[in-house]
């Protein structure tokens, strides 16, 4: 049975991720980071059914020596880097910490695995941002990057370490460079999940309006589930490499919601209204990722459509308010 390390598995993509590896007959192990509110501890691995199959350790990314612990102890053949502070937005705020964790804590990973676990084949989650200030209407994994974030300025800088560490070590370490991706386990500060909840809480009347930033900017947006499944595949080749995963379609914020409320009877232009407070100091305008590496190396490519994402998700946040109802 090969064995799994996740950082990041208590967030969207890992809890996925664990089901998937689970699925495959994986045993996985997790960093978990204390948290002084335990109720909520694990609640996106709960909601898949997998909190039970999967051993958690306690440990925090910019804590070197816990991560050296955990690696040995897990003696893991796949390491899936995801943990990081992954939300941009607040990456303006919090530049340093976003720096530490999103950044450095990847080097942290790559030593530990390094020093303890070299044959361990290695997964970085790096991120379309990177791409920021788009050179190329369709972005492959050949366009230059042009970050327009701290988070995706740490991002990079995890990127390029994981690539040199390729290099310079000779290491399985391989790169995915995710477009956005969405599901009901979404952080709730994310646009399509503050979108779907919305409607959602104004379809069943506990809330008049839905209050967002800009309506113009355009992401490529696919499926957290589809999309865990194209990191797998990335550490199934011989040969680490760099990987592109997108759906090719893009999409504006004021599109998302027609599909949102739609979904739900609700004529969006009724209910939402944008605020300053919701702007960003630099923009990221569109996103349009180029998967055809994937697709033709990987054999990869999206299963799940924008409509039946954006489905799915009012969906599941009209039962978690009908539930709370009760
Ligand atoms: P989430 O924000 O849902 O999950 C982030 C995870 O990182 C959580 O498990 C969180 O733990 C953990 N974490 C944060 N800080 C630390 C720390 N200091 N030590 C240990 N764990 C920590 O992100 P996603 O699942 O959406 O994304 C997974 C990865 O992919 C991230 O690196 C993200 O930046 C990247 N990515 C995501 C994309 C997307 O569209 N979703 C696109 C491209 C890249 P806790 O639960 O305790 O908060
Ligand atoms: P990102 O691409 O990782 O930054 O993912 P987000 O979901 O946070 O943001 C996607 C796009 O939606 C960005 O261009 C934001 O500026 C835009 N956006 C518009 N309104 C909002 C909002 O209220 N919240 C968030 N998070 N993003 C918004």
């Amino acid at each position: 049975m090969p064995t799994a390390l996740i950082t990041g598995i208590t967030g969207q993509d890992g809890a996925y991720l664990a089901q998937f590896l689970l699925e495959k007959g994986y045993a996985v192990h997790g960093l978990l980071r204390r948290s002084a509110s335990a109720e909520v501890i694990g609640e996106r691995l709960r909601w898949l059914g997998v909190l039970d199959r999967v051993v958690l350790h306690d440990g925090d990314l910019m804590d070197l020596s816990a991560i050296l612990r955990i690696v040995e102890k897990v003696q893991p053949d796949e390491v899936y880097n995801l943990a990081a502070q992954s939300f941009v937005h607040a990456s303006w705020q919090q530049p340093l910490l976003t720096g530490s964790v999103t950044g450095l804590g990847a080097v942290n990973m790559l030593e530990a695995v390094r020093l303890i676990a070299p044959k361990a084949r290695f997964y970085q989650a790096s991120s379309s941002e990177m791409f920021g200030k788009i050179q190329e209407q369709k972005q492959n994994e050949r366009t230059p990057f042009y970050p327009r974030s701290p988070y995706a300025a740490a991002k990079l800088y995890a990127h390029w370490m994981t690539v040199n560490y390729r290099e310079s070590f000779a290491m399985h370490a391989s790169s995915g460079i995710l477009f956005n991706h969405e599901s009901p386990l979404r952080g709730i500060e994310f646009v399509t999940r503050k979108i779907t909840d919305g409607v959602a809480r104004i379809k069943l009347g506990l809330a008049s309006e839905l209050v967002l930033g800009n309506l113009a900017a355009q992401r490529d947006w696919g499926h957290a589930r589809d999309y865990v499944a194209a990191m797998w595949a990335m550490l199934q080749q011989d040969v680490p490499d760099d990987y592109v995963i997108a759906t090719g379609r893009t999409v504006s914020i004021r599109d998302f919601c027609a599909i949102a409320f739609g979904h739900a009877g609700l004529d969006w232009q009724a209910h939402v209204r944008t605020s300053a407070a919701f702007m960003r100091p630099a923009e990221v305008d569109i996103l349009l990722g180029d998967a055809g590496k994937a697709r033709r190396k990987l054999g990869w490519q999206p299963a799940t459509t924008l409509e039946a994402m954006a489905a799915e998700m009012v969906e599941a946040d009209l039962a978690r308010h009908r539930a709370a109802q009760r």
